[in-house]
């Protein structure tokens, strides 16, 4: 087992860890624990370099902009999920996170689920987003869709409509968060239209629950209020920017701006932008409760992901007054959150 840091300005703490044996090959990063030790997702994906892992790995404020009393943090794995995962690899996986101390907690993200991290808990109580037998608050995306759902509030807000009901929200993605979403959405008495590449998914969606739907390929062209991205990241971007036909841009998915200036060609176009990860914030915020000490209660939670309603009138706020796109904005707000934490 090998720990090395890897030195990067404005971060406490980025370590690779490799472990021979095993294969492990993984980053670690913890932003700043002024709020308390850092939380975030572990991820397992095919990198192609260890630059590009980093790049992912460094993405950190979810934690501060969503108040969940702690700091952020993230790992990630690099390999492929489908051929890499195995019991020695997890294991080794929850050693460095032991070495760490409880600096960083560790919870699910892409391609990693609750098998995986049981594993990794077997060498580390610095876990998670287990199972709610075992006393810990389980599956995330229900908290993170109705994270997103009291964000989408706050955007109607923005542009100028009273509430959800009638607004026409285009779905990319319904799998665990989105699926979840649309049907909260509805409840809510908005028009919902889906889009999925798993076309079987889409047709029973459509069956239970009556919404609207468009192939995955013409969906861009659907006239919308909210264009609700909840499938991979990146689709926001020069080719998608100048296609959309909607009031704002507002999902779950992570990393939704293949660049930080197409927030700056959102906003030139009228088109209100919701940071993805304050809009997600849900699922963090509700693992983010088995930290307190008395340990996870779902009405806790559910009182905390309300905040994310907040959170972003606040972003917009600061966007319209300082003339800045809303992911400069949410920044803003993350560093002066964790410098009052500091002072
Ligand atoms: P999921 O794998 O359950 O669902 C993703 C869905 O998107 C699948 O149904 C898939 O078929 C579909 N999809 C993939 N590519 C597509 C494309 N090009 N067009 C249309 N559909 C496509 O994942 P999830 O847990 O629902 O997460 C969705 C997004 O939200 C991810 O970006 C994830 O990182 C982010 N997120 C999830 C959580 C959580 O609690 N699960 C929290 C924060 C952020």
């Amino acid at each position: 087992m090998d720990i090395t840091d890897i030195q990067y300005d404005g971060y406490e703490r980025v370590a690779r860890c490799r472990d021979e044996e095993s294969g492990l090959h993984a980053l670690i990063a913890v932003h700043d624990t002024t709020l308390g030790p850092a939380l975030g997702g572990m991820r397992m994906w095919p990198y192609t370099s260890e630059d590009e892992a980093l790049t992912d790995v460094l993405r950190l404020y979810k934690s501060a902009v969503a108040e969940t009393g702690l700091g952020g943090g993230k790992a990630v794995i690099i390999g492929d999920p489908n051929k890499d995962k195995s019991p020695e690899l997890f294991r080794a996986m929850g050693r460095f996170l032991e070495a760490l101390d409880g600096k960083y907690i560790t919870a699910e993200d892409m391609n990693i689920g609750i098998p995986d991290l049981e594993i990794v808990r077997e060498e580390t109580r610095w876990v998670t987003g287990l199972s709610v037998e075992k006393g810990s608050s389980g599956n995330p995306s229900p908290y993170t869709a109705l994270g997103c759902l009291i964000g989408l509030r706050a955007v109607v807000e923005e542009y100028g409509a009273d509430s959800l009901e009638g607004q026409h929200v285009l779905i990319q993605g319904v799998g665990a968060v989105g699926g979840r979403l649309a049907v909260l959405l509805k409840e809510a008495g908005a028009r919902v239209t889906i889009c999925d590449i798993n076309e079987a998914r889409v047709a029973e969606l459509c069956e239970e629950h009556g919404f609207e739907s468009v192939p995955e390929l013409e969906h861009l062209a659907v006239e919308c209020d909210i264009y609700c991205p909840c499938a991979r990241g990146a689709g926001i971007n020069d080719v998608t920017i100048p296609l959309l036909r909607c009031k704002a841009v507002a999902g779950c998915a992570n990393n939704q701006l293949l660049e930080p200036r197409h927030a700056v060609d959102l906003m030139n176009r009228g088109i209100v932008y919701a940071p993805d990860y304050v809009i997600n914030a849900g699922g963090i915020i509700n693992v983010g409760v088995e930290m307190t000490e008395n340990g996870y209660d779902e009405g806790v939670a559910l009182k905390w992901i309300e905040r994310i309603h907040g959170n972003l009138k606040r972003v917009f706020e600061i966007s319209r007054t300082e003339g800045i796109p809303t992911n400069k904005a949410a920044l803003q707000l993350a560093e002066a959150r964790i410098a009052e934490g500091r002072s």
